[in-house]
């Protein structure tokens, strides 16, 4: 199976979720969006002055110059936050930074390139050197966004600056879609959690559960609500109960370990039991045996669960969760766009021989703007994906010279 359609099938399956909440703005960083954003007002609401200094009428200082400056009384002082008067011709205001522009204004000459004098009177004067441009050091209103413009659309995940934005459009709540939620199994007998057993107690033959916490961070960053059901036992009636349960209040199923054929991989004849399964060998490395399928929620609950079976090895369970869960958990919510940004980077490494299936390469970003390989791409070594801040996407059957341009997807963007 190839990896492209791999990702298509899952995607053609993951139906938004209908259900949709309204959060507090400050809650809702990671959320997405289920309705387009549209102002009720201009952002910034009116002119405003940039700068602090004196806000004029540039035909009244047209002809300032340094040999011949022009002198303005001051007719009003305006503060942000504070309103203004119309500017009486032949004055200045006194203007700060967000404060906003006097009707008949329209430039502000910073205060630094001014002069102030007072005089015998006690009048406030400033004086003009140079002529300043129409517009100068205004922030125009709605130059940021219009009344009526659509700001942000439905499906998008919304970051710090999509906040801000809502909230500068005077938006505290937000509506966006419910949080998935994620059941998450390990499978195998091997596995231990850490705090269950000391290092130095650990029986032969056994591992620490590595898989669970990756996994599980990955899901909480994607904005899943998760439950961990822990280690299931490589057993038949073990894997079918776990699963049943988990169907019952849960949008997906998600285990690591057990997905390949062997005698003790107990997740594909359970699935198919309660739902449907499609076991496919994806042609990555690492990765390859992965589960797609479905499981029925029985006894008076209807619908279905999704499920998705995902190798035991760490790393294969680590890129096929980025590759492909995170797209599919983030459609889920309604995302359009799910795809990662890639970056065309030269390589500072070879590949001498090619590989028959697509790769994903660990690789670490060098100073000299080129990428640097970890030396061991196995699929149990994690220490690669700790080392590496990315990946190159190296198609089948590709070898790789030193300087070659390769495809990296960096973790910053596949674990956001
Ligand atoms: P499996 O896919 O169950 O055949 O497992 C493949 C390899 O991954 C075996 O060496 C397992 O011991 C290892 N493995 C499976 N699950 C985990 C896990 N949760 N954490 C760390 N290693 C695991
Ligand atoms: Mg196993």
């Amino acid at each position: 199976m190839d990896l492209d359609r791999a990702l298509e099938s899952l995607l053609a399956a993951a139906q938004p979720l209908a259900e949709t909440q309204w959060v507090d703005t400050f809650e809702a960083d990671g959320r997405v969006l289920a309705q387009h954003l549209v102002s009720a007002l201009h952002v910034p609401p009116q002119d405003n002055s940039s700068m602090d200094g004196y806000a004029v009428r540039c035909a009244d200082v047209q002809t300032a110059s340094p040999t011949h400056p022009v002198c303005l009384p001051v007719s009003q002082r305006i503060a942000a936050g504070h309103s203004s008067q119309s500017l009486q011709p032949g004055t200045a205001a006194r203007i700060f930074t967000g404060a906003p522009l006097p009707l008949g204004a329209d430039a502000v000459v910073m205060q630094e390139d001014v002069g102030t004098e007072t005089t015998a009177d006690g009048a406030s004067m400033v004086r003009f050197s140079t002529a300043p441009a129409v517009g100068q050091w205004v922030r125009r209103a709605g130059e940021d966004v219009c009344r009526g413009a659509q700001v942000l659309a439905a499906g998008t995940r919304l970051g710090p600056a999509e906040l801000g934005l809502a909230a500068s459009l005077g938006l505290a709540r937000l509506t966006v879609c419910r949080r998935p939620r994620v059941a998450l199994l390990s499978t195998g007998d091997e596995l231990v959690m850490p705090g269950a057993v000391a290092p130095e107690a650990m029986p032969p033959g056994a591992i620490y559960n590595s898989n669970r916490f990756f996994l599980r961070a990955m899901l909480v960053r994607l904005g899943c609500e998760v439950t961990d059901l822990g280690i299931v036992p490589d057993s038949r009636s073990a894997t079918v109960q776990a699963l049943a349960d988990a169907a019952h209040s849960h949008d997906l199923i998600l285990t690591s370990g057990g997905v390949s054929v062997g005698e003790e991989d107990h997740i594909k004849p359970a699935v198919e039991h309660l739902g449907g399964l499609d076991l496919w060998q994806i042609a990555m490395k690492p990765g390859k045996p992965f589960a797609h399928g479905h499981i029925r929620r029985t006894g008076g609950a209807h619908g279905q669960a999704h499920f998705m079976g995902l190798p035991g090895n760490p790393v294969s369970s680590f890129m096929t969760f980025v590759l492909l869960v995170r797209p599919f958990v983030l459609r889920l919510q309604g995302v359009t766009d799910v795809a990662c940004p890639s970056q065309v980077l030269p390589a500072h490494f070879s590949v001498v021989k090619a590989d028959k299936r697509r790769e994903f390469l660990r690789v670490r970003r060098n100073l000299h703007g080129g990428l640097d390989l970890f030396s061991n791409q196995s699929s149990g070594v994690l220490t690669s994906a700790v080392w590496g801040d990315g990946v190159v996407d190296n198609p089948a059957g590709t070898t790789v010279s030193h300087g070659d341009a390769v495809r990296y997807l960096s973790f910053a963007d596949l674990l956001a």
